[in-house]
Order: C-alpha cells, then sequence, then structure tokens
C-alpha cells in the first residue's frame, strides 16, 4: 500500500543483494501486469549512446518496477495505464538520476531505494485519491463516528442501531467488486449483522464457515 512504503524502504534498507533477490521472486505475480501496462520493453534498460532499448533484460530496471506495481491494485494500474507507461518511459529515457541509479552501483543501497522510489513516485502521480484509498480494505475509525447519528438503521436487518459501539463499516459496494474504501461507500451495520452479512457471502463463494467463529 502506497503509504506503508518508507516503511517498507526503512526495513529492507540493509537487506543484502541476496534478500533483495529473494524479495524480487515475492513479486513475480506482478509480472502479468506489468506487461499489460509497459509491453515487451517493460524490462529493459534504454542506451543513450545507442539510442534505443537493449536487447538485454535489465535486473535493476526488474526491481525499480516490479516493486511498486506490487503497491497498487490492478485495476488502478490498468485504468491509468496509458499514463503510467508515458511517466515510465520518460524516465527509462531521460532522467539521468535513473540512468545512474540502474547503471552505476547498482546493488548499493541508494541506487536500490533511489530507482524504486523514483517509479513509484511517477506511478504515484497517475494515480486519482479514488484510487488510492480503493487500494486499502479497512476503513478509518474516524469514518464510524461521521457516519453514525441517533436512529441510524442498520439496512441489513433494518433496526435501529442504538449505539455507535454496536455499529461496524461496511462497504456498500463490496471491496471485492471494486468498492471504494472511503466515506462515499461506506455504512454502518450492527456488529452482527455484518458478520453475518460477510458470512452469507462467503457462503456465496463456497467458503466453508467455523460455526463457532465469533
Ligand atoms: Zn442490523
Amino acid at each position: 500500500m502506497p503509504a506503508t512504503l518508507n516503511d517498507y524502504m526503512s526495513k529492507h534498507q540493509n537487506d543484502s543483494p541476496e534478500d533483495i533477490s529473494k524479495l524480487k521472486s515475492l513479486f513475480n505475480g506482478t509480472i502479468y501486469i506489468i506487461r499489460q501496462v509497459l509491453g515487451n520493453a517493460a524490462f529493459r534498460a534504454y542506451s543513450r549512446e545507442k539510442g534505443a532499448y537493449m536487447e538485454k533484460f535489465s535486473p535493476t530496471v526488474y526491481d525499480s518496477i516490479v516493486v511498486p506495481f506490487s503497491y497498487f491494485s490492478k485495476n488502478s494500474l490498468m485504468r491509468h495505464a496509458d499514463e503510467i507507461r508515458e511517466k515510465i518511459t520518460d524516465i527509462i529515457l531521460n532522467d539521468k538520476e535513473y540512468a545512474n541509479y540502474v547503471e552505476k552501483s547498482t546493488s548499493s543501497k541508494s541506487s536500490v531505494i533511489g530507482r524504486i522510489t523514483k517509479i513509484y513516485n511517477a506511478i504515484l502521480t497517475c494515480m486519482s485519491d479514488n484510487d488510492l484509498s480503493g487500494e486499502k480494505r479497512i476503513f478509518s475509525p474516524s469514518i464510524k463516528a461521521a457516519l453514525y447519528y441517533d436512529g441510524y438503521v442498520c439496512s441489513y436487518c433494518g433496526n435501529k442501531i442504538l449505539h455507535i459501539e454496536d455499529a461496524e463499516i461496511d462497504h456498500t459496494i463490496p471491496f471485492s467488486l471494486g468498492g471504494v474504501t472511503d466515506i462515499s461507500n461506506a455504512q454502518l451495520l450492527h456488529r452482527h449483522c455484518n458478520r453475518e452479512k460477510s458470512n452469507n457471502m462467503s457462503e456465496n463463494d463456497d467458503w466453508t464457515i467455523d460455526e463457532d467463529d465469533e
């Protein structure tokens, strides 16, 4: 998630190159979406002297792209594919700082973090607030207080929610169907109604529910 990139970076800034390469393999699931957005030149460096993309796969360009992409949802990335492609292509072709990060002392901490952060920030500028709130699934607790009023009716059971402590925040349009996590898509349900609602949705997905599970 975007807000945690700094935490992530500080957690991993002292990783050895071996650790970093292990981390990279965790991001392989992101490759498909990167190919969709960036096309076949996705992981190739650009040579200024030759004025062309290099034939060979570049591991440094690779990590600078795979790590940031893994922080955004597939939907958000696809929605802004053209903008993202343009921004990243511009960096690969024209950004001297980026060129140093992918070509010189490529496994140094500052190069790894530098190139990843540059691509991450480029993607971030293409995203709208809606995309970013859509990335997270948990509502901030302040939304509950903002929504609640005396006599608020639970839309699951149709009864009033008598105390704010009995309420939980629910996605009106389910998160799994692309509903965003902000106040425009939030409603309050009784705690037990919210649980029942999500159990019912899970049953529809053929998930097994443990009866005793609270
Ligand atoms: Zn209810």
